[in-house]
């Protein structure tokens, strides 16, 4: 299959992509430009068609006899709140939802920012927006009011669906509180949200009631409640944008990545049903969030498509006991799994007594995603999860790859503790050197992808030139993932992590320049710079190196108080664990800070610098090594 895939893909896309509802055929397969010397980097896949997402979500398996199948087993935060909707459930409450947002003036191709916990609302609402060609945008529940104000900005989404809050262990998220504040800000900079959609979900254990602003809020379940039930997928064009969604932003301002309703169909189902090699009857259980993208493509869409039933959970593993999601597996007979290594790393502290309390043995498939899993980490989650029976998938992907491109196949890849394996069907990667040669064999280096596929992100929201510099200026003809790999000699791959500079804390990915830009926001702060240094649970933690103004008290409160700055200009995840006061950070004379040198310094391992003769001050060095904080 995967040698037709590449060599041959008419012929392999055209029955699979068959099994779905098109109201009108494509005209084009696929047609994509990789090369900027020969025009713009254009993207389209079923090109021609018209379809609907939302429609091959729902309402094709409603019409095939599933309707009664359950859709989702969803798991509030407490064990006792426990529901269950089928798909004709959903179908319903979706097609009310849509109602709603149509009510509200939301047209095809108008955004809707959805700021929401993991409950089944966030679903509802995604799918009516997918339903009514509207974009959805979805933030992460954890950022905090600015970075929620930028993001709603950006993409100039003028409806708000949120919460009134949500518990996360016995923390209490005031998801509204923060809301209104990013509106308040969107309105100062001369953009207003005229309408805010609250679903209801802490109602009476919440501290306090919920503030509702006359004439913008309403309540999601009175909306939907008077909403007429009928209201029948638009048919978009295949090409015609799904959703944004944006990445940590490694770069500076987060980049919307773009996808659209016929590629990422596709790509998302097919994906799905091979990587967790899923079968009808099958429950499936994704802890992630769908704020981030793995939510997006294996919570929603992916699992939806091929009308799967699967396990929503808001709460936390650890929430009332660190059994949490082994419970979980156990009361639904679970058969596929899919977390993060960050998650395994911290469950895996509480040892194997945990696990042993309940029988997994429905376990077939366990997932890793996120970054690159530790052998250490795999060999437990392989022999205590799954009980040296359940194959692992390590699946390397991106937000911009809509879908997994590197993952074993259960049963059918040897596997590797540590390798995320072999390309997923349609996938080319290659690996190159600094100078864009692909490099053969065992190898280390670039890893690009050089032909397209169905999943592909099209452009970055509003800015296609930003799409092209970011992914096709480095190396023309390819698009780059940014990430470094070595491909042993069994043809593996092995990834290394990001070629630029990013942190990964509790499987939240920041880009040290995002981290940076919120730290100078503060008034003492002149300059800053930032590295991740290696952390027991969080995987990595933050050492943040901070220059202050003249004249400023660098002492405990200070330190304090630039970690609460962070906490609020980015969500509590970014929170940094070290402040290092410094009077000067090295930097080579082009005024480029030498990163490498920092992380050096914050790993303890300065007797291994390396050249620093083309630093503009040396001397600074030693300063660092001598100001250096005690670990806490
Ligand atoms: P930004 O592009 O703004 O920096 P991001 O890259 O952090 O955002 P994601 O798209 O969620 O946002 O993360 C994708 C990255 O995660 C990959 O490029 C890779 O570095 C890492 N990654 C994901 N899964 C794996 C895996 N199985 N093995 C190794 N690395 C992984
Ligand atoms: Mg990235």
């Amino acid at each position: 299959m995967y040698e037709q895939s590449i060599n041959d893909p008419v012929p392999f896309w055209t029955p699979i992509a068959k099994q779905f509802h098109w109201e009108e055929p494509w005209t084009t397969l696929h047609a994509s430009n990789f090369d900027r010397n020969a025009g713009p980097v254009s993207i389209k896949w079923f090109d021609g068609a018209k379809t609907n997402i939302c429609y091959n979500c729902l309402d094709r398996h409603v019409l095939n006899g599933h309707g009664d199948r359950v859709a989702f087993f969803w798991f509030g935060n407490e064990p006792a709140d426990a529901r269950t909707v089928t798909y004709s459930q959903m179908l319903e409450r979706v097609q009310r939802f849509a109602n709603v947002l149509k009510a509200l003036g939301i047209k095809k191709g108008d955004t809707v920012a959805i700021y929401m916990p993991m409950i089944v609302d966030l679903v509802v609402a995604m799918l009516a927006c997918a339903r009514i060609g509207a974009p959805h945008s979805i933030i992460f529940g954890g950022f905090s009011a600015e970075a929620l104000s930028e993001r709603i900005m950006d993409a100039r989404s003028s409806v708000l669906v949120t919460a009134d809050g949500a518990f996360r262990g016995t923390k209490f998220i005031d998801l509204k509180s923060i809301a209104d504040t990013a509106m308040e800000k969107c309105k100062t900079r001369g953009f207003e949200v005229t309408h805010c959609v609250v679903s209801l979900n802490s109602g009476d254990k919440a501290p306090h009631s919920v503030n509702m602003v006359q004439g913008r809020d309403q309540f999601f379940h009175e909306l939907e409640a008077t909403a007429e039930l009928e209201c029948p997928a638009l048919w978009v064009d295949a090409e015609d944008i799904l959703f944004l969604l944006y990445t940590s932003g490694s770069t500076g301002r987060p980049k919307g990545v773009v996808h659209t309703h016929g590629g990422y169909m596709v790509w998302t189902a097919t994906t799905f049903k091979y990587t967790f090699d899923y079968h009808p009857s099958d429950v499936y259980f994704c802890t992630a969030d769908i704020g981030w993208i793995t939510g997006h493509s294996y919570i929603a869409y992916g699992p939806l498509l091929n009308c799967a039933t699967s396990v929503m959970f808001e709460g936390i593993p650890t929430y009332p006991e660190a059994d949490r999601y082994w419970a979980i597996v156990e009361k639904y007979k679970v058969n596929s799994f899919y977390t993060a290594p960050t998650a395994i790393r911290s469950l895996q502290r509480f040892g194997e007594e945990m696990p042993k309390r309940h029988d997994l043995s429905s376990l077939r498939v366990l997932g890793s995603v996120g970054e690159p899993i530790n052998p250490e980490a795999w060999i437990w989650y392989h022999d205590v999860i799954g009980n040296k029976r359940a194959s692992v998938v390590d699946t390397y992907w991106q937000t911009e790859t809509g879908g997994h491109v590197i993952t074993p196949l259960p049963g059918c890849t040897p596997m590797k503790p540590g390798s995320a394996s072999l390309p997923m069907f349609g996938i080319v990667p290659a690996i190159l050197d600094k100078a864009g040669e692909e490099l053969s064999g065992k190898a280390e280096g670039y890893l690009v992808i050089k032909q397209s596929w169905p999943g592909q992100m099209r452009t970055v929201f509003g800015n296609h030139e930003r799409f092209e510099l970011t992914y096709f200026s480095q190396f023309s003809g390819a698009y780059c993932t940014g990430d470094g790999a070595h491909r042993d000699e069994h043809g593996y791959s092995w990834i290394t992590g990001r070629t630029d500079d990013v942190i990964t804390v509790s499987g939240h990915r920041m880009g040290t320049a995002e981290l940076e830009s919120a730290m100078t926001t503060h008034p003492d702060v002149a300059e800053s710079a930032i590295v991740g240094v290696p952390h027991e649970i969080k995987g990595e933690g933050i050492h943040a190196y901070v220059i202050t103004n003249p004249g400023v008290e660098t002492d405990v409160s200070k330190e304090k108080e630039l970690k609460m700055h962070i906490r609020q200009e980015i969500g509590a995840f970014a929170t940094p664990d070290v402040i290092h006061f410094t009077s000067g950070l090295p930097k080579t004379r082009s005024g480029k800070i030498m990163r490498r040198i920092l992380r050096k310094i914050a790993h303890y391992e300065e007797d291994s610098l390396g050249d620093i003769s083309t630093l503009a001050d040396p001397s600074v060095v030693q300063e660092l090594i001598d100001s250096r904080p005690k670990l806490q």
